[in-house]
């Protein structure tokens, strides 16, 4: 046997630091050499302290010479953790998004492993009947219907659930469950397999034409990379079509993996999958505990889990057997990480489903433009599913001209008066309006004063109910000024209407109505929005009031009136992608109106009813509002027709980011081949949380070109002198520019 001093090897190491380069370390003492591979991560000493990285390499020699490399101090896994094609992506992922490599592979891990913990699936508390339990008699417990109900769920599911799978079948179940506990039902245990939750799978309906066309190019493209964009209008069945690319797939023995926005945000997908697919389902996302993600993430690499779902990160899922990549909302910002380690996990899937040589199926009803031009330039499969599945027809949408219209706390009356219409027939009405808490900001009547916050650009938004004022963009908050700290007066009033506003008109205007709100504020306990979609699945003559939470693809069966009370908020946006925004806001919120029986019917407030935007939106046709888009975009000279990435800085001064980025600049123009560089320029929302922003914008015809003026230009600018005196980052297809 091998011992260190002998072991011919250097490892490499990528460590999570600000520094892009790989560390050399002599293995640990002791250790078997033959048992070292790239993947396995290590324990090693850096500068004072301990970190712990990833091997990505065995070398036989060191630029800084074998006697001054130390040894790791410990091996933690008995075979790569990260396995090899994790490895390649990451890679990639590191050259493209110029961030440094221990970072990426960093983030490819849950928190745990990240932390060091043994890799190793843990049990999780499950709870079944014993056999006094599956004896009750369910008249004793005609008192406790809540628990008559959970007791009827165990018993007819006959198997231990998870407190994950209790989530989805039964709410608020805890304090239910305590009490069968103690009544000595029921048998607490520590398991550590998967659960499979559903107790009976759903079947299929019969696939409309363009569903089966979908599913049979789908179905083709199985074995070899290909990406096709399922773009369907909202209620067109883009589910079904998934579920059939899944079931191909698990009958191959292979594994599908389906990112999704926010996971919190669409309970109902994931319960269809599990009601359709008796199988082991792992999910990744954030509202799950370190020890639960560990699990479904060690499950999914040992391919214990056929399906995955999970939010952003989860594209970094290892998989055994991966044979296809779903995308839901592909469009979706969320997709985008907007700080650190700025990926797309779009961009990193379509890469991934590359390098394995597997289809990658993107799904929205209003694809990015990114998306669009991808298909139209032959680059993706166009999938198109132009019509709603069963007898669901598209909802009629209407533009109503607010100008000069008496408005009652933001309501007109053709608003009223549909709602009135629509409830009285015992439908649902949804009603959006992007803002949440009371009201926008406060104003002091007598001189114009504003509610400001001191450390942001932006109004203090008032949330009555906490008595408070709020920045939503740094968090700082206040009671509710009773002076005007100007001129003293004490008639200070809210300024605009949120959703908490809204919502107390409403309770004014339709006393006999349930008024439903949802947005962050609402929902914010865990399991929460659950419970009001259960709550509006089966309610009849209810008003749901939201914000762009009520957007996500939920299935209101119900709804037959969507009222969006204030289009004119994203028209004149700053950002060169705030209409492509705004349209697929509109016609998301626009789709959640008839999908069941009922003809749905959809009414925009808007100040605007001659703007070209809502005009080519109410045609209800978002490819054409699309095209023209484009063709803005490419007079334009934006994404998607040339690449773009964004540096940023910012400081506690307004000069020093501006200072930097100018020097950085220079420096860039200085270099053999140049790419366009613009600005610098202020951010959107210059002062933020207490320190300035601005930005350089630098476009390039195509992506070698950027990337290679990057790849020269990155590393020299941390040398600039101005570097030291402010925070910077480098955004590469940057989606926002505010
Ligand atoms: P999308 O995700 O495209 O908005 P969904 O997959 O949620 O649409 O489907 C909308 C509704 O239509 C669902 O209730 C679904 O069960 C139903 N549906 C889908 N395909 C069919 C079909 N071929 N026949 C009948 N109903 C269908
Ligand atoms: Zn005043
Ligand atoms: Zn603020």
């Amino acid at each position: 046997m091998q011992t260190a001093s002998d072991f011919p090897g250097i490892l490499q190491v990528a460590i999570p630091s600000p520094l892009p380069q790989i560390f050399d370390y002599l293995p640990p003492l002791g250790c078997e050499v033959d048992r070292v591979e790239p993947g396995m991560r290590v324990r090693v000493p850096f500068g004072r302290s301990q970190k712990i990285g990833v091997i990505v390499a065995l070398v036989n020699d060191s630029q800084f010479g074998r006697a001054r490399l130390k040894p790791a101090l410990e091996l933690l896994d008995d075979n790569a953790l990260v396995s090899p094609d994790i490895q390649a992506l990451a890679q990639w992922a590191s050259r493209y998004y110029h961030y440094p490599l221990g970072e990426v592979l960093a983030a490819t891990l849950p928190t745990l492993l990240r932390q060091g913990d043994e890799a190793k699936v843990s049990g999780e508390k499950v709870w079944s009947l014993n056999a006094a339990g599956m004896a009750v008699v369910h008249e004793s417990l005609k008192r406790a219907p809540r628990q008559l109900a959970l007791l009827q769920l165990l018993q007819k599911l006959e198997k231990p659930l998870n407190a994950g799978a209790l989530d989805v079948q039964f709410e608020n179940w805890r304090g239910i469950m305590r009490n069968l506990v103690d009544k000595g039902w029921i048998e607490l245990a520590e398991q550590t397999t998967l659960i499979v939750p559903a107790a009976e799978t759903s079947r299929a309906p019969e696939l409309n034409s363009a569903q089966q066309a979908a599913c049979d190019a789908i179905d083709n493209a199985l074995g070899g990379f290909e990406s096709l964009l399922l773009d369907g209008v909202t209620g067109s069945g883009k589910t079904e079509v998934y579920f059939s690319a899944v079931e191909q797939v698990l009958r191959a023995g292979q594994q599908a993996l389906i990112l999704v926005p926010e996971i919190g945000l669409t309970p109902q997908l994931l319960k269809r999958f599990q009601a359709r697919f008796a199988v082991p389902i792992a999910l990744l996302h954030s509202g799950l505990n370190d020890k639960a993600r560990m699990n479904s993430w060690l499950q999914a690499r040992a391919g214990d889990a056929p399906i995955i779902i999970g939010t952003r990160s989860a594209v970094f899922t290892p998989m055994k057997n991966l044979g296809i990549i779903l995308i839901d909302e592909e469009h979706d910002l969320s997709f985008k990480q907007q700080e650190g380690f700025r990926y797309h996990a779009r961009d990193v899937a379509i890469r991934r489903a590359q390098q394995a040589g597997i289809p990658i199926v993107l799904g929205s009803a209003t694809p990015s433009l990114e998306s669009l031009h991808n298909a139209r330039q032959g680059r993706f499969q166009h999938l198109l599913l132009p019509e709603r599945a069963g007898n669901a027809a598209p909802p009629k949408i209407r533009l109503l001209d607010v100008c000069q219209q008496k408005l009652t706390e933001g309501f007109s009356s053709m608003m009223l008066q549909a709602i009135r219409h629509h409830l009285d027939k015992g439908q649902q009405v949804l009603l959006f309006l992007n803002r949440r808490g009371y009201a926008p900001t406060l104003i002091c009547h007598d001189c114009g004063w504003l509610a400001n916050c001191k450390r942001c650009d932006a109004h203090m938004i008032l949330h009555k109910s906490r008595h408070l004022l709020r920045c939503h963009h740094c968090d700082s908050q206040r009671r509710i000024d009773d002076q005007c700290p100007d001129c003293g007066s004490v008639d200070l009033r809210p300024l605009g209407q949120g959703t908490e506003r809204a919502a107390e008109a409403l309770v004014e205007l339709f006393p006999n109505n349930e008024i439903i709100r949802i947005d962050r504020d609402s929902t914010r306990r865990k399991g929460a929005l659950q419970a009001v979609l259960k709550q509006v699945e089966g309610g009849k003559g209810q008003i749901l009031l939201g914000t762009q939470m009520l957007a996500k693809g939920h299935h209101l069966p119900n709804v037959t009136l969507v009222g969006i009370l204030d289009a004119d908020q994203g028209l004149f946006g700053l950002d060169f992608r705030s209409s492509e925004r705004m349209g697929q806001l509109i016609i998301q919120v626009a789709g959640r109106a008839g999908r069941g029986e009922s003809r749905g019917e959809v009414l925009i407030q808007t100040h605007h009813p001659e703007h070209p935007l809502l005009n080519g939106i109410i045609t209800h046709d978002y490819g054409r509002f699309a095209s023209d888009l484009l063709v803005e975009r490419s007079q334009a000279m934006l994404p998607p027709f040339r690449h773009i990435a964004v540096l940023r800085a910012e400081a506690s001064s307004r000069e020093m980011p501006n200072e930097f980025l100018s020097a950085a600049r220079d420096m860039g123009f200085q270099l053999p081949k140049p790419a366009e560089l613009l600005g610098p320029i202020p951010a959107g929302m210059e002062k933020r949380a207490g320190r300035y922003r601005a930005q350089l914008l630098i476009q390039a015809d195509n992506r070698a070109q950027l990337h290679n003026f990057l790849r020269h230009w990155l590393p020299q600018l941390s040398q600039l002198a101005q570097a030291k005196k402010v925070r910077w980052s480098i955004d590469v297809d940057a989606m926002e520019l505010s």
